[in-house]
């Protein structure tokens, strides 16, 4: 990555120019970067920052008014317009694209389907993680899987995203939340926000591990007389063959037709191609399989309740950024989480 100065541009008539307090360093964004691509790209997609230009037809946020970008739109069910995916022209003239919103900058101009107004009084450094982090990790909880109180949940990867969605699960009411990444230091972190057991799957079978976590009643049986166990949701926050298949194997199966099989939630983004699924295991235990893209969240209602739980005390959003960087460092910052070495979420925070 290098840095650039260009032109600030001049918003359209749905654009919004924001000035930034901070941005976050999301994982996916590693994929992006070793991506294949035809032009220069503008990376990032949460932040917080101050509105300094808005277009004539930006009725919802206005100059000055502090804001959460997100890289999810925040209401498409009450419009038809398709919004505008960010680009930017470079000194040179080239155009640089992104995906929906671009954070890494002291500055972004963004559609107004991706800014969330933030409260006055609410903090912009660690609520700079809210239009990923939490968005998907927290909606794959709510809004992808609507776990309900007393259902079971296994989260694999516990960094920025996976705390997240145990966070929720604990405000679902879900009953047992089982952590599972290869790290001690994260496993000991998520309960902190509300993991109730962990497993570390560089020592133990996770799957069998959780299956021992959660028996159903002794006297159910499934097909063939399997006993019933294993967990309502299993969320692949990694998405990789063997996360992958350790959450689906993790997944209750079905007692016929009293109630189906565990379903797995694939929150993470795969990178190592298509994944092979134990298609026998998920006809006879009636297991099933989903995907969700950020956490399937409607930004305009669920920011302003992710908010609510930060001013109550349960989403510690400061515990989930670990640490803080300048634009200058993003090179760095984004090797070390390469490397493992974040145990939450790095922001960058800017002058
Ligand atoms: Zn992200």
């Amino acid at each position: 990555m290098r840095l650039e100065d260009v032109e600030l541009p001049d918003p359209g008539p749905h654009q919004v120019v924001v000035k930034e307090f901070a941005s976050g360093i999301c994982h996916s964004q590693l994929h992006t970067i070793h991506g294949r691509r035809n032009t220069d790209i503008v990376l990032g997609h949460e932040a917080t920052g101050e509105v300094v230009a808005v277009g004539d037809e930006v009725d919802h946020v206005g100059l000055g008014d502090r804001v959460i970008l997100t890289f999810q739109p925040r209401n498409l069910r009450d419009t038809d317009r398709m919004p505008w995916m960010a680009d930017l022209e470079l000194a040179g003239g080239d155009v640089a694209k992104s995906a929906n919103i671009f954070t890494w900058s002291t500055h972004t101009i963004a559609d107004d389907q991706y800014l969330i107004p933030l409260p006055p009084g609410t903090p912009t450094d660690v609520t700079s993680i809210v239009g990923c982090a939490v968005l998907t990790g927290a909606g794959a909880v709510l809004r992808a899987a609507e776990v309900q109180p007393g259902q079971s949940v296994a989260v694999w990867g516990v960094g920025g995203v996976g705390l997240n969605a145990v966070a929720a699960a604990r405000m679902a009411g879900a009953d047992p939340i089982i952590a599972v990444d290869l790290d001690d230091d994260k496993l000991a972190n998520a309960e902190r926000f509300g993991a109730t057991h962990t497993v570390n799957a560089t020592r133990d079978d996770a799957a069998k591990r959780i299956r021992d976590l959660t028996p159903g009643p002794s006297d159910a049986f499934g097909f063939r007389g399997a006993p019933i166990a294993g967990v309502d949701f299993a969320f692949d926050v990694v998405a990789n063959q063997q996360t992958f298949t350790e959450a689906f194997n993790a997944t209750r199966n079905s007692r016929n037709a009293v109630h189906g099989g565990g379903t797995t939630v694939v929150v993470g983004v795969p990178t190592g191609g298509d994944f092979q699924l134990p298609a026998l295991s998920m006809l006879m235990n009636e297991r099933r399989v989903m995907g969700t893209i950020g956490g399937t969240a409607m930004p305009e209602q669920d920011i302003p309740r992710f908010l609510e739980w930060y001013r109550n005390g349960d989403l510690d959003l400061d515990a989930l950024v670990t640490s803080r960087v300048g634009l200058d460092e993003i090179n760095e910052a984004t090797k070390l989480l390469e490397d493992g070495k974040v145990l939450g979420r790095t922001i960058i925070e800017f002058d």
